[in-house]
């Protein structure tokens, strides 16, 4: 059985790129008759509210999206909220740990910012982390220990370049080392992404990891992180974003995208699920549609390759 997933943080209110995300993932599972997952990703309790979680949970109702296992109604793996599955992160960090893949990093933002090795780190994440905290000695480490809470990093095995098949957008390519060894628990204790999306995906049997092209340069990591973890790794396909009409990632600044506006001002959601569907390249014209109607003329090669520009539209 082939399952997919959307997996929303809810750090604000849902928006039409997320929405636009979420449908394709959701047309996808259920084009294949797939099982649909919804995971709250609010590990960031800094940015995460519990307000817009729900809000996210009612947005994607309204648009008439439905899912097999969530939040609010459990399933098989649930939890499925990671600011309640920080057990299995930890779990996760042991396993990791037994495999000598992670090692304590004392350096501050600063450190590594004098030290990034060249040229970059990974275009979503900064500068490449130069690995000075890799090889220290136990002594060293103690030292390092008495005056600093260190963050915990993976490191990446020597010389593994990554290559996978993405089911959006081909064939691509990391050479080994890319962005250096990353951070899987900051020193205040919280996980990384990285880490709980892995562990999240794998426990919860997700075959089909469909999400926005922002996240494609963290998917070689999260690759490493399934082999360390003895994993399998699922597909992957990444979506190209959807930008304003100044070119730039479709965001809060441009006004007006908010799910609930739309439904606020009595927009219909046939309306704005035809205008998504339509800057997808699923439908040819922005004609009012329903979520279910479009399932059966689903087809993953008529998504456009390139981020598509919008205006933020007027319904
Ligand atoms: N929580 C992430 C976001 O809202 C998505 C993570 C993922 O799909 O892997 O951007």
């Amino acid at each position: 059985m082939r399952r997919g997933r959307f997996a929303p943080t809810p750090s604000g209110k849902m928006h039409l790129g997320n929405a636009r995300t979420a449908l394709i993932a959701w047309l996808h599972m259920r084009s294949l008759n797939g099982e649909f997952i919804l995971r709250m990703e609010d590990i960031d309790t800094e940015r995460s509210r519990q307000k817009w979680a729900e809000l996210a949970l009612l947005d994607l109702r309204w648009l008439g999206l439905d899912w097999d296992e969530g939040p609010d109604i459990g399933g098989r793996y649930a939890p499925y909220t990671q600011s309640e599955r920080l057990d299995r992160y930890e779990e996760g960090l042991l396993k990791l740990e037994a495999a000598g893949a992670l090692y304590p990093c004392y350096c501050s933002r600063a450190d590594i910012l004098s030290a990034a090795s060249a040229p970059h780190g990974l275009p979503s994440e900064g500068p490449a982390y130069a690995g000075t905290c890799r090889h220290l000695t136990a002594a060293e480490r103690a030292a390092k220990a008495l005056h600093k809470t260190p963050s915990l990093r993976f490191a990446l095995p020597e010389g593994r370049e990554v290559r996978f098949e993405d089911g959006i957008a081909g064939s691509q390519y990391f050479a080994a080392g890319s962005g250096g060894d990353f951070v899987v628990r900051r020193a205040d204790g919280l996980h990384s992404y990285q880490l709980s999306v892995v562990m999240d995906d794998a426990d919860m049997k997700i075959t089909d990891v469909l999400r926005g092209y922002d996240l494609l340069d963290s998917t070689p990591r999260q690759i490493l992180l399934y082999e360390a973890l003895g994993f399998q790794a699922p597909e992957f396909l990444h979506v190209p974003l959807l930008n304003g009409p100044d070119g730039k990632r479709l965001a809060k600044r441009h006004g007006g995208i908010a799910i609930s506006a739309f439904r606020e001002r009595g927009t219909t959601p046939e309306r704005l699920v035809g205008w998504l569907a339509h800057v997808s390249g699923l439908i040819d014209r922005p004609e009012a549609v329903s979520a279910t109607e479009l399932i059966h003329s689903f087809d993953l090669s008529s998504i456009p390759r390139e981020p598509v520009v919008v205006d933020v539209p007027d319904l």
